[in-house]
């Protein structure tokens, strides 16, 4: 069975491929969630929940929860396409950056493979897509459950 996959992991600073100027921040993993037997075999993108470890600087205290995400696995242009990068973009509003802070992520489905975009507008768009098919799929209750999964629960 290849779901849930849980990851986890710090929160690594990328390498500017514009996710905040895409209107979607994605909070990188580290490269150890590929490691074997890693079930993070597909690029392409993905939907959960994930949590992030705040502290009281970077709103811990507000919120602290587990939030629906949708991740991006493919190849950086950083590393000459030969590393993989998990990236992480959580549907909730912060208050701040949080690098470094822990990051907790179940993966509970594949949503579409990588594509090549012709515009910046296509991708934008796509990105609302995966963002919307994300949510109503969590919406069913057997993956609403998740939110409760005893590994949000544990500690870092
Ligand atoms: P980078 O190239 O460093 O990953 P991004 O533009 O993708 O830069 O921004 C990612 C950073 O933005 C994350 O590491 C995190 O600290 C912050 N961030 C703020 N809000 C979010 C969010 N909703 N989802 C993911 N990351 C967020
Ligand atoms: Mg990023």
């Amino acid at each position: 069975k290849t779901y849930p996959i849980y990851l986890r992991g710090d929160v690594q600073k990328g390498f500017g491929r514009g996710g905040k100027e895409l209107g979607c921040a994605t909070a990188n993993l580290p490269s150890s969630v590929f490691d074997p037997p890693s079930k993070l075999t597909e690029t392409g993108v993905y939907f959960g929940y994930a949590s992030v470890d705040l502290d009281a600087e970077t709103g811990g205290a507000k919120d602290g929860g587990v939030w629906p995400m949708v991740m991006s696995v493919g190849w950086n242009p950083f590393y000459k396409n030969e590393q993989k990068t998990a990236e992480v973009h959580i549907m909730h509003e912060f208050q701040h950056d949080f690098y470094g802070k822990h990051m907790k992520v179940v993966v509970l489905g594949y949503i579409r493979p990588e594509f090549n975009y012709v515009s910046r507008e296509a991708l934008i768009e796509d990105i609302e897509t995966d963002k919307q098919v994300g949510l109503r799929s969590l919406d069913r209750p057997a993956w609403s459950a998740y939110k409760q999964d005893s590994f949000f629960a544990e500690h870092a």
